[in-house]
């Protein structure tokens, strides 16, 4: 017989006879005690291999042990759990639970439901703990959510990362480089064990809005959102954003050090008078003082860059430059807090943080739990918007059509599921597999005189008419995800250029220009746009005139002192101005560096 192959955390130790006998000698130690319970077996028959792992950083989680099908937790363990006379690690201890990892996953066979054991046809050997168990931390926060497609749970959990909250209850004691909060937080109406045990509703990140199912005038077509005006005025998706600015006083080597304080005149690079008004003796601007793009927020002063010989007619002492801390070119605010303190080193420094008040407009991204996400694209007039019978105008409207292709039944149950929680007053469970049920909704719906399944006569708040058709309106948890337009809107007509390619930099906090990229290129190409191509490839780009022989092709040079062209390799008169790109003459030097000489042939010649 051809002998199984055992590694030992991925290293290959020895041969054995029977790797299935290994495994189950193994786990069985490991439930009597014998072993640590860290210690993971995974046994692959067809490939004659054993894996036992016992390293670090592997993810493992907890199941109930099956032995035939019975659980090896029994109502016992279950009574004593109750009244707190056995803890978790006797259970793990006693081998009732065991914590699998990925690998050794590989041999079960996992049992959702304790019904399922009733089975008898199929040998399981493990129990879920709880259903939902099977959910990562971020996926279980989504109610329902076995009521929706896989892929629009991940993007819901990829949403909830993003989203806007209370991040922390001491953030005004912090000095993130970047912090967000949310005015008015709100625990969901329609929430998970999951968001209940791990205590999220005391660092909530959402809000529940009244929203209406239903398109608004060609306003939220696809995915944009429609939201009232007047819900953003009294605080509706409200949030602050936070950046800590710091400076240090450093100390370069020959003694000298910054400083902070007030630039005077004399200083190199010195911005005027009135950049550094807002400044106080130490050269520090105070709280609460507003503060708009590239103000000053510490004023610094710096020794020169390079020591210049002192001669004795010198009468000028050193020069010193200005290098004080400004609010980025594209952010403004108001100087939250200031802390002055000391480096490591024993350098004086200063963190500065800046606060803005983000109001949501247009171009403001926010999300349910559904992975159904919107950008504003109108902000209403409350008057304009439809209304229920009772006088409920929608805090946001949604299009129809984004429900059923992306299949996010849990959205609709959601907002039923809230609906009815506002009306009986009663939190609702939304824990995935046995949370609360659609008949349990519609019943507290049609108790308190509503229609069971949510929809609603409204009336056009334009012509005040009613509107023929039956809306589907209710409450949501919606999320305001950190994907502000103040923060990302650009443009530029000039600016810097990188001074190894002469082109625009890119990106918006170097004030870079708008790439014309391939495909974009080719558009123009295509088009037969060759001015335009030209005119966004070199004139608004790195255009440069370089000099060309006409004679043997090389680059030529302009002698400044005779004011002469001739060209260095033969020696020719006969010189050229030629526009290129710079990132062209670029291209032509580094191919001299590695030995190729490039040559210019000239047509039309003028
Ligand atoms: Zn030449």
């Amino acid at each position: 017989m051809e002998k199984v192959s055992v590694y030992i955390n991925g290293r290959f130790v020895g041969f054995c006879e029977d790797g299935e006998k290994i495994a189950k000698d193994l786990r069985e130690r490991r439930r009597q005690g014998q072993l640590d319970p860290q210690i993971n077996v995974a046994s692959f028959p067809n490939m004659k291999e054993v894996f036992i792992n016992t390293d670090e950083g592997r993810a493992r989680r907890p199941l109930i042990v099956l032995k035939n099908n019975k659980p090896m937790l029994t109502e016992e363990h279950l009574k004593k759990v109750e009244k707190r006379e056995v803890t978790w690690t006797e259970l793990v201890r006693q081998g009732a639970i065991e914590y699998l990892d990925a690998e050794e996953e590989e041999n079960t066979f996992i049992a959702l439901t304790p019904d399922q054991l009733k089975d008898t046809e199929r040998q399981y050997t493990h129990l879920e703990i709880d259903p939902s168990a099977i959910l990562g931390f971020a996926s279980s926060q989504v109610p329902f959510t076995e009521y929706n497609m896989a892929p629009r749970v991940l993007m819901a959990s990829q949403h909830t990362k993003q989203s806007l909250g209370l991040y922390a209850s001491n953030f005004n004691l912090r000095s993130e480089t970047r912090g967000y909060l949310l005015y008015y937080p709100q625990r969901p109406i329609v929430q998970t064990d999951v968001y209940e045990n791990m205590g999220l509703y005391k660092r909530s990140s959402g809000q529940n809005f009244v929203v209406a199912v239903l398109s608004y005038a060609g306003h939220n077509m696809n995915d944009a959102i429609v939201v009232n005006r007047a819900a953003i005025d009294r605080g509706l998706g409200r949030s602050a954003f936070l950046r800590t600015y710091s400076a240090e006083e450093r100390r370069y080597p020959g003694g000298q050090k910054d400083a902070f304080e007030t630039p005077q005149e004399y200083v190199q690079g010195y911005l005027g008078p009135e950049a550094y008004a807002k400044l106080d003796i130490n050269g520090l601007i105070s709280p609460e003082e507003i503060v708009e793009a590239n103000s000053v927020l510490v004023g610094k002063t710096s020794p020169p860059r390079f020591l210049k010989e002192i001669s004795a007619l010198d009468v000028e002492t050193e020069k010193r430059r200005e290098s004080s801390l400004s609010v980025r070119s594209n952010e403004e605010g108001i100087v939250d807090s200031i802390m002055i303190s000391e480096t490591l080193s024993g350098n004086k420094f200063a963190k500065i943080k800046v606060r803005k008040t983000n109001i949501p407009e247009i171009g403001d991204k926010f999300a349910s739990r559904f992975g159904q996400k919107g950008i504003i694209a109108l902000l209403a007039e409350p008057a304009d918007l439809p209304f229920t019978k009772d006088g409920i105008v929608p805090d946001l409207m949604i299009n129809p059509h984004a429900i059923p292709g992306r299949m996010t039944a849990g959205h609709l149950l959601e907002m039923l599921g809230a609906k009815a929680a506002c009306l009986d007053g009663k939190l609702k469970d939304g824990t995935s597999f046995r949370g609360d049920k659609q008949a349990d909704f519609e019943q507290s719906l049609l108790e308190t005189g509503f229609h069971p399944a949510g929809h609603e006569t409204m009336y056009d708040g334009v012509t005040g008419r009613m509107m023929h058709a039956k809306i589907f309106i209710g409450v949501i948890y919606y999320q305001r995800l950190h994907h502000l337009v103040s923060l990302k809107m650009h443009a530029r007509s000039r600016g810097p250029v990188q001074m190894l390619t002469h082109q625009p930099t890119e990106g918006r906090a170097r004030e870079g220009g708008l790439r014309l990229g391939e495909m974009e290129r080719d558009c123009f190409i295509g088009y037969g746009a060759a001015s335009l191509l030209k005119e966004r490839m070199i004139d608004s780009s790195d255009k440069t005139i370089e000099l060309v022989c006409g004679d043997c092709g090389s680059l030529a040079v302009h002698d400044k002192v005779k004011n002469k062209r001739y060209c260095p390799v033969c020696e020719s008169g006969d010189i050229h101005e030629v526009v290129m790109s710079y990132a062209f003459k670029l291209l032509l030097d580094e191919m001299k560096s590695i030995g190729i000489f490039p040559k210019l042939k000239l047509k039309y010649q003028a």
